[in-house]
């Protein structure tokens, strides 16, 4: 018996067999919210703070080391923390709206955000998505918090005091606070905004206590206290309520707040009544283990599980509701497009330009019942004005190109996501938008569009900036339009017009230089060109990286070339040339060309959007060990779960999108279509449990894993058993449910 098991042994370590991988049970445990954190604005290593919040919650809470109106809100490098801030900030370069902040104090006179921050360190922090704690050292109290979708509920930790006191403050630029001292409570609003808001826009917060209010003091801007008042409305509200504490008294405080009126913000308070902290942090942790587990993974390391999920993470908080409850159950929204209350959904807080590339093709595959819901709230912006959303947060925001709603709604209604009833009105509002610009911002609609319908480009000589960029954006947009119209049965002669506006990328195409190009109003070709000038005819980029958005048509841009060799030359080119830079076009060198420099991958530029795509591009060429080299490289050398984490600015889940469905090992190159460009797993084991219960199971077996050899090329494929040749997975395999099994190798295939 001892010889058959010695034998049995032998056989395994020769062969490699070995234990199925055990799968991550506890995900919410895996995900650090400080990813990112440690960033600047000259250098972005993800541009994010520590969102304390439900999945897509319609409030996201975060330790503020900024001061009131920073878009850096935290940041991990700084010393003292100034409260604790009910944000909706999607990018600090778009920064917040309907912020305020709660925050104990030993003194109850220390108001001020200066005279109340205090030192604090991350040694004495606990950061996950469903629970923060702090050790406020000066005041020595200890704050946690724990999230629900649209309240929140703290517990803090009191020092001996007879001055103990907690402070509301609804910030400036048009606030309102009172104090409701029978009732434990304070209720009032905050308007402060950047943008993206109707007149009457106001988010009515109610915050009510355990412990009975002594005392309190009103104030009229932070150094004004009002004596004998309970209430404020100005340009800058705070109340401070008073009491006095035992050494380790814990005192709750819960909060809820509402766009749309204080009473709904007292329906809203429901998601914690009656809860004590613990009951509030465990549900959180229940609702985050159920989310990020619907994708479990196992046979890789601790660090590439904190990496996987921290960017699973990212990927779920945006697009956030926008829309509540109401008394009779029903969803109803505050809509920041006319300013009216109406009935249904609404999502808000993300750049399509940035997210319609990966992120929504994420939520369509593992999450579609949260996307109807947000393809139900485009329907519903279509009804309360004339454009779709290109950048929202909470209404039409002047930022980035192109017309990617389309791609957004495309995608979705491709992959079965989208009620049959909205896809009509959301056909007219796409289509609207071709041919109208928004009067207030322009890069809603198309700007352009005059150029582009009739000459199929918008010129480099004609005032509008970033023409390339716009001209193939709006022709994968149009291809993305053609797919909608396929299927709502549309004329052929319309049919026919949006198929020939897609193939007007090839109007900036220079075969001299095998590189886009800005194309002057009579024809010829802008002069001088750079391939390393970043901005003018492009969008934070160059020719080297928007050459190769024309995701609908890759085997046209490779015919375009002259063929498969010139293709896959002009690729390699990209991570062989050096990182110069011509940055004129701004004046200065922005943040994404240091982030291409660091990188130390040449011309490519993982930090920024435009490029996240390209590596996938040698599948096309049958040069699919490229694609899993270069996937493979990023993945273990610019993903980390550490503070400095990401290569640039996270984007609202699009950069963590990327690594989700990098990881998996397949990417979704053109959204819309139904396939996926085979990269390279980096799991042993990977299943994805989808909505419609069945299971996309990924097998890897010698991808990866702790002490052994890293395997980044696949040898052999096989689909549901079946040998699979191609570089491309169908959609509709693995929505259905599949098993996918790769065999990794330590050397290319075939070379
Ligand atoms: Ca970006």
């Amino acid at each position: 018996m001892k010889k058959i098991l010695f034998i049995i042994l032998t056989i395994c370590l020769l062969t490699g067999c070995r234990q199925e991988p055990e799968l991550v049970t506890e995900p919410a445990d895996y995900v650090s919210t400080l990813v990112g954190t440690l960033s600047e604005h000259s250098f972005s290593t993800g541009n994010t703070y520590p969102a304390i919040a439900l999945p897509w919650g319609m409030n996201f809470w975060t330790p503020v080391t900024g001061k009131m109106g920073d878009g850096w809100a935290y940041r991990y490098d700084a010393h003292h923390i100034r409260g604790f801030e009910q944000t909706h900030q999607p990018s600090p370069w778009i920064n917040d709206y309907g912020q305020f902040a709660i925050m104990p104090v030993r003194d109850a006179a220390r108001v001020d955000q200066n005279a109340r921050a205090s030192w604090f360190s991350h040694h004495s922090e606990s950061a996950r998505p469903y629970y923060y704690q702090v050790y406020l050292a000066d005041h020595d109290i200890n704050a946690e918090i724990a999230p629900t979708d649209r309240a929140a509920s703290f517990l803090f930790t009191f020092p001996e005091s007879e001055t103990s006191g907690i402070v509301v403050d609804a910030y400036d630029e048009g606030s309102y606070i009172k104090v409701l001292p029978e009732e434990n409570a304070i209720i009032g609003y905050t308007t402060k905004n950047c943008g993206g808001v109707p007149e009457n826009f106001r988010n009515w917060f109610v915050v009510k206590f355990d412990k009975p209010v002594e005392g309190y003091t009103v104030y009229a801007g932070p150094s004004k206290a009002l004596e004998g008042v309970a209430e404020f409305e100005g340009d800058h509200a705070l109340a401070v309520i008073t009491f006095k504490t035992e050494r380790g008294e814990k005192v709750n405080a819960q909060t809820a707040s509402s766009f749309i009126s204080l009473d709904q913000a007292w329906i809203n308070f429901k998601e914690v009544k009656g809860k004590c902290f613990a009951e509030v942090r465990d549900e959180a942790k229940a609702r985050w283990n159920d989310v990020l587990g619907r994708i479990q993974v196992g046979g890789g390391t601790d660090d590439q599980y904190r990496t996987f999920y921290s960017c699973l993470y990212r990927s779920v908080l945006f697009p956030r509701k926008f829309y509540e409850i109401n008394e009779k159950g029903k969803p109803v929204h505050y809509s920041p497009y006319n300013g009216q209350v109406c009935d249904g959904y609404l999502y808000t807080d993300t750049g399509f330009w940035d997210t319609f590339r990966c992120l929504f093709p994420l939520l369509n595959l593992v999450y579609p019942s949260v996307n109807a819901e947000i393809q139900q709230g485009l329907a519903n912006i279509a009804r309360e004005n004339r454009f779709l959303p290109e950048w929202a947060s909470p209404g039409h925001r002047g930022c980035m190109v192109g017309n990617n709603s389309a791609s957004v709604v495309a995608d979705a209604i491709m992959k079965g996501v989208t009620p049959k009833k909205d896809w009509q009105t959301l056909y007219d509002c796409i289509v609207y938008g071709t041919e109208n610009v928004h009067p207030e911002v322009s890069s809603t609609g198309r700007l352009g569009h005059e150029y582009y319908n009739t000459l199929g480009y918008i010129p480099y000589n004609v005032g509008i900036h970033e023409n390339v960029a716009r001209t193939l954006e709006y022709a994968y947009d149009d291809w993305c339009i053609l797919q909608i119209a396929r299927k709502l049965g549309r004329p052929a002669e319309e049919l026919a017009k949006w198929e020939a506006r897609s193939n007007n990328w090839k109007n900036v195409f220079d075969p001299s230089h095998n590189l886009m190009r800005g194309r002057n109003l009579d024809g010829t070709f802008q002069e001088p060109f750079s391939p390393y000038k970043w901005g003018g005819a492009f969008t934070e980029g160059n020719a080297w990286h928007y050459t190769w958005s024309v995701f609908h048509d890759v085997d046209g841009l490779m015919e375009q070339m002259g063929g498969r060799e010139e293709f896959v030359q002009m690729l390699d080119s990209v991570f062989v040339v050096p990182p110069v830079y011509d940055d004129s076009y701004y004046g200065y060198r922005i943040h994404e060309i240091t982030e291409m420099q660091v990188a130390n991958m040449g011309n490519y530029a993982h930090g920024n959007q435009p490029a996240q795509h390209m590596i996938y591009l040698y599948d096309w060429a049958d040069e699919p060990w490229k694609t899993q080299k270069w996937v493979r490289e990023v993945m273990n050398r610019l993903y980390k779960a550490t503070p400095d984490g990401y290569c640039g600015d996270e984007d609202n889940g699009q950069t963590s999108a990327w690594y989700v469905f990098s990881a998996l090992g397949f990417y979704p190159v053109c959204p819309a279509s139904d396939e996926y460009a085979i990269g390279t797993p980096l799991f042993r084991k990977a299943v994805v449990h989808l909505e419609n219960g069945c299971d996309l199971t990924i097998n890897a077996a010698n991808a990866s894993g702790p002490d052994e050899a890293l395997y980044p090329y696949i040898s052999k494929t096989k689909v549901n058993c079946t040998a699979w040749t191609e570089n491309f997975l169908k959609h509709k395999h693995l929505a259905s449910g599949a098993t996918i099994d790769f065999t990794m190798s330590a050397e290319p295939a075939s070379k």
